[in-house]
């Protein structure tokens, strides 16, 4: 194993990421390749991690000032075994291949475990929306589409948002892929609900989290009543995952963005988070003005030379990062157990370091790795095609229960993988077995191509 890593990283020496995420599959998966000797003779662990397609494009675009601007595009297909790639879009200026490649990498077992069929894939730009105008994001999004468009289809790739990539900017997207398809198609989901979106998919990623999080609590005879939470981000996920938490009785007393964040002792009840969700998707404000508008809250700037966040330094009894990789560290996880959280959620896909998740699986504290407790966006997603498909609209109810569903199904499977496999209680080694497996298998039954 220590020398297929070493052969990752000499591939790519640069892509620490990608490295981060295959290094934590490989560590788990040991026991199916001890017990499925076929699996290694097949080279599964170096076709699994070698992308199907890797897609790097130029995106030149005019912004206000009439200035050209260039960005650099991607798509990562990463493995098509059990379905078209399937993946967001993330536009970050920290975006590169590694991270992308990362993403794509966890996106095929997330995949996997949602029971549906899809493969996986992710792609981005390091276009930073933060800032830009109406026009300018719909300009990028148009160039960026006139090259991606030639890529996907309902039955290649179907992208979808990520981090900096809500409503406003799917609605460009599917405008230009529109126009040079000339297809009105289910090509990318997270769509308007009045041009073929699915109800519940904008909220389906933190209400996931959220169902996830209280099927753990339902091993331990526990609820969401009365438990304090931190939420870190105020974006997409962690607003419905606040959500959800006040719904089920529970308190949220942080939320962050990348410049700093607030703690309200007295909780984010739903009229505060109607002022974030307006904040942060239709004023595209900081969330430092929340203790402008509640000023019993307190606003701490970001200080990355402590090397550790204070965010995760506050009593409470679960922790939901939604934010973005490795924003917990060996000191938060630390931090957190001595504050009392005995729940880890994971919204964000790998925010939490190695060394946090051997704290958090030393403690024995119930952790969830996002590539089973964030499924929830793209099983929706999944719904969202199956609906565009069938060229009908599901109820809320409906979409709502079938989220639940999924987020049983996959606890369920990822405590039955970690029990045959000798690692029981271990959610992040069952979700990769698991979703490991029922690819592997897939490629196997599909030759060598
Ligand atoms: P959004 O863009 O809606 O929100 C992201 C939030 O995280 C913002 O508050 C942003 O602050 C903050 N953030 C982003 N990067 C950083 C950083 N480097 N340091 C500190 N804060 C940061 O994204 P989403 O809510 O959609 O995504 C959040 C996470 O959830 C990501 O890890 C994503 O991959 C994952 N995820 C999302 C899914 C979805 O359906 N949307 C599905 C599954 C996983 P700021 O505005 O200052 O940048």
């Amino acid at each position: 194993m220590s020398d297929f890593m070493q052969q990752i990283k000499e591939k790519d020496p640069e892509q620490n990421e990608f490295h981060q995420a295959v290094h934590e599959v490989i560590e788990t998966v040991k026991p199916v390749l001890n017990r499925y000797p076929e699996f290694r003779q097949a080279a599964v662990l170096e076709r699994i991690t070698e992308p199907e397609r890797v897609i790097m494009f130029r995106v030149p675009w005019m912004d206000d000032q009439e200035q050209v601007q260039v960005n650099r595009g991607f798509r990562v297909e990463m493995n098509s075994a059990i379905g078209p790639y399937k993946g967001g879009l993330r536009f970050h200026p920290s975006v590169n291949l590694g991270i992308i490649k990362f993403l794509a990498f966890e996106q095929v077992f997330k995949n996997s475990l949602t029971t549906l069929s899809m493969g996986g894939g992710k792609g981005g730009s390091d276009f930073n929306p933060k800032g830009k105008s109406d026009n300018e994001v719909m300009r990028f999004c148009q160039s960026f589409m006139a090259e991606l468009f030639r890529h996907i289809g309902p039955n290649t790739a179907v992208p979808a948002g990520d981090i900096g990539v809500g409503a406003r900017e799917i609605g460009y997207l599917f405008g230009m892929y529109k126009k040079l398809s000339n297809e009105f198609t289910g090509v990318l989901t997270g769509k308007s609900l009045n041009w073929g979106g699915s109800l519940i998919r904008p909220e389906a990623t933190g209400y996931g989290n959220v169902y996830f999080a209280a099927e753990m609590l339902t091993t331990k005879n526990d609820t969401f009543a009365g438990k304090t939470c931190l939420v870190s981000g105020a974006g997409n996920v962690a607003q419905f995952t606040t959500e959800k938490v006040i719904e089920l009785g529970g308190k949220v007393v942080t939320l962050s963005d990348s410049s700093g964040y607030i703690y309200d002792e007295e909780g984010i009840d739903t009229e505060k988070l109607e002022f974030v969700k307006k904040l942060k998707n239709i004023r595209r404000g900081r969330i430092s003005e929340y203790v402008e508008k509640y000023p019993s809250a307190v606003y701490t700037e970001t200080d990355l030379s402590l090397g550790y966040n204070l965010l995760w330094d506050h009593k409470a009894d679960c922790a939901l990062p939604s934010a973005t990789e490795n924003e917990i560290n060996g000191k938060d996880a630390d931090n957190m157990i001595k504050n009392g959280v005995f729940l880890v959620g994971e919204g964000a896909n790998m925010p939490s370091t190695p060394e946090a998740v051997n704290i958090f699986l030393d403690h024995k504290i119930l952790y969830a790795p996002g590539k089973a407790a964030n499924a929830g966006g793209v099983a929706v997603s999944g719904l969202e095609m199956a609906q565009n498909s069938m060229r009908i609209n599901w109820p809320m109810e409906e979409v709502d229960q079938r989220l639940k569903q999924i987020m049983k199904s996959i606890h369920r499977t990822c405590l039955e993988a970690g029990e045959e496999y000798g690692v029981a209680g271990n959610y992040a080694a069952g979700a990769n077995i698991a979703g490991f497996v029922k690819v592997v298998n897939a490629m196997l039954d599909q030759g060598l191509v």
